[in-house]
């Protein structure tokens, strides 16, 4: 029998370079994916498309962005279509077979959840709503720990050499995190029941985690701005529901929610949509104490 002395060699310089990948590149469309890649892969090279200051839904595809994901192993994105207006042309110009859709190295988060409002029916009167159900998902710690199973999974296939690196991260953080949640599910006991106006769906895990309810939208529909006419509606929607507060993500425009304060006297917050929205917020644990203790905020303000 004759040996292929490539595979041998191959076979070889796998069995002995237990570093040979260490160095995986991801590309997270998000910064919460980022955060969630360095868990998994502390020593991974992660680039985030995105910060937190930036709407995930409107981002130009540009030739950094390109260049970027032409290097990448694992790209990981929100999906659900989040990223419809630009991710197809920044992969199609990357030219990269690793991370074209159905490929192990593009993970849609969307795709490993079960996601939220799933609309029976969409037409364009009823303004960009997410056809394929609520993207931002990553406030529901189960779900979050779901994709990071499947970030583990992903990079065991892309590096096997490190596979077993990947699960001991991975076991560590499902251990951290399943505490924090735990914590952050007694800390946050008081919120349930609680109404807030927000701005977009954007934090609807969040408050399905919490028990808490969106009771109105500042946006007339989604995806676009608030008009005063809506504005003037709302007001009597806060005389009537008395919510705690209302809320605007970091990459949201406040000034809606500010009119808003100043006519009805509800307290306007602004909450981190992602790691890296403002100092304290470094990674997912410290994202999740910041929302969760401006929410309590609120609530105790609010009486
Ligand atoms: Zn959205």
């Amino acid at each position: 029998m004759r040996i292929n002395s490539k595979f041998v060699a191959a076979a070889f310089i796998a069995a002995f370079s237990p570093q040979a990948l260490a160095n995986v590149t991801v590309f997270a469309c998000e910064p919460e994916y980022g955060a969630l890649a360095k868990e998994i892969a502390p020593q991974a090279k992660i680039y985030n498309a995105t910060t937190a200051l930036q709407d995930p839904h409107q981002v130009q595809a540009r030739p950094s962005l390109i260049s970027q994901l032409r290097r990448a192993d694992l790209a990981i994105c929100a999906g659900a279509d989040l990223e419809i207006g630009w991710l197809p042309m920044v992969q199609m110009k990357a030219n990269n077979p690793e991370v074209r859709n159905g490929q192990s190295g593009m993970l849609f988060a969307s795709d490993v959840i079960e996601n939220l409002d799933i609309p029976a029916s969409v037409d364009r009167s009823m303004g960009d709503v997410h056809a394929l159900g609520n993207p931002h998902m990553h406030f529901d710690p189960k779900r979050m720990l779901q994709v990071a199973e499947e970030v583990n999974n992903r990079l065991a296939s892309i590096d096997p050499d490190n596979a077993a690196s990947y699960q001991a991260n991975l076991d560590d953080f499902s251990k951290r995190w399943q505490t924090a949640t735990e914590q952050w599910q007694t800390k946050a006991a008081s919120l349930k029941g609680s109404k807030v106006i927000g701005y977009h769906s954007s934090f609807r895990y969040l408050y399905n985690w919490l028990g808490m309810k969106q009771v109105a939208d500042l946006e007339p529909k989604p995806g676009l701005p608030p008009t005063s006419a809506h504005l003037a509606k709302l007001v009597k929607v806060a005389e009537q529901q008395k919510p705690i507060g209302i809320i605007v993500a970091s990459y949201q425009d406040p000034r809606g929610a500010e009119w808003l304060e100043n006519r009805t006297g509800v307290k306007g917050e602004i909450l981190p949509m992602s790691v890296g929205a403002d100092d304290s917020v470094t990674d997912l644990f410290t994202l999740y104490d910041s929302v969760i203790n401006k929410l309590l905020e609120l609530k105790s303000n609010h009486g």
